[in-house]
């Protein structure tokens, strides 16, 4: 099946492990040109290497997410390189894990610079270029907490909320130029980030990090975790592709049944 996705150039913001590293290697293994970014140099320039495996169409540039110069760097470095971009996908580290009472205002800033602001100032960057060419794909990549909140994840449960109603807003305005604007949110996916989340919920337990993960997969009907992969295949073969040109202003949830909410 030719999902359109050759020569496309793409963009996969925090992509140097997890679901984002995921992401940039279907995306290769399609044909595209992509440029990947992250605020960890060692962890960028080794994924990198490991993703030019799959294709030699791959850049990448050092980028903090919580840092407006930064995020213009990127953009200027991969439009310089790639031209216009077609396919953005936003994805970001998680932001800090607590509740409303220990969290700090640092942990509420830098909470919306890294999951709102960083996805805003990416599609204002890439948009001019979208509506010249007259199509375009934004991708965001949220979490299961915007159907039902996750317990000590105050952050993630309401900056990925705004993300989402951002994204909804957006699709609504330039729908008009043929640009779609969409969002993936994972549920329980075998990542760093889930084993740091792990960790925290076992000491807090007095389990072991293998007990969490098995009540972890017991949460969803398919009964286990997702693969970073399971993730990337709906954001970037389906919401990337030419096949999902009438899907715009939604949320594909990624859980393995977790979700309980009807819609
Ligand atoms: P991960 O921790 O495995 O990877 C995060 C990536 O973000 C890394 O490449 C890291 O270098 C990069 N990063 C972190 N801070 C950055 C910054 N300031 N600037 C640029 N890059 C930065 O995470 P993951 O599990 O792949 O999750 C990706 C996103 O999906 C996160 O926002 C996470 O909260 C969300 N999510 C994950 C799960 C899960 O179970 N893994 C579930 C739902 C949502």
């Amino acid at each position: 099946m030719n999902l359109g996705l050759k020569n496309k150039n793409v963009i996969v913001t925090a992509a140097s492990k997890g679901i984002g590293k995921a992401i940039a290697k279907v995306f290769l293994e399609e044909g595209a040109n992509v440029a990947i970014c992250s605020s960890n140099i060692e962890n960028l320039i080794e994924a990198g290497k490991e993703l030019q495996s799959y294709s030699e169409n791959l850049i990448w540039k050092e980028c903090d997410l919580n840092d407006e110069n930064s995020i213009g760097d990127f953009l200027s470095f991969v439009k310089e390189k790639f031209g216009t971009i077609d396919v953005l996908v936003n994805n970001c580290g998680g932001p800090a894990p607590g509740t409303f009472e220990t969290l700090s205002d640092e942990d509420w800033i830098n909470g919306y610079k890294q999951v709102l602001r960083s996805a805003a100032l990416f599609a204002k960057g890439v948009l001019p270029g979208m509506k010249e060419k007259g199509w375009g794909r934004i991708i965001n990549i949220t979490s299961i907490s915007v159907k039902q909140p996750i317990e000590n994840l105050m952050l993630s449960n309401t900056f990925r909320a705004g993300l989402t109603g951002f994204a909804k807003t957006l699709s609504r305005e330039i729908g008009q130029f043929g640009i779609t604007v969409n969002n993936v949110a994972p549920g329980y996916t075998m990542t760093g980030r889930l084993r740091e989340l792990a960790e925290i919920r076992a000491e807090k337990q007095g389990k072991t990090v293998d007990e969490i993960f098995a009540e972890m997969g017991k949460t969803a009907p398919l009964n286990r975790i997702g693969e970073p992969e399971e993730i990337a295949n709906v954001a970037a073969v389906f919401l990337a592709s030419e096949k999902a040109a009438y899907v715009t202003g939604t949320t594909i949830q990624v859980d393995g049944g977790e979700t309980k909410s009807l819609l």
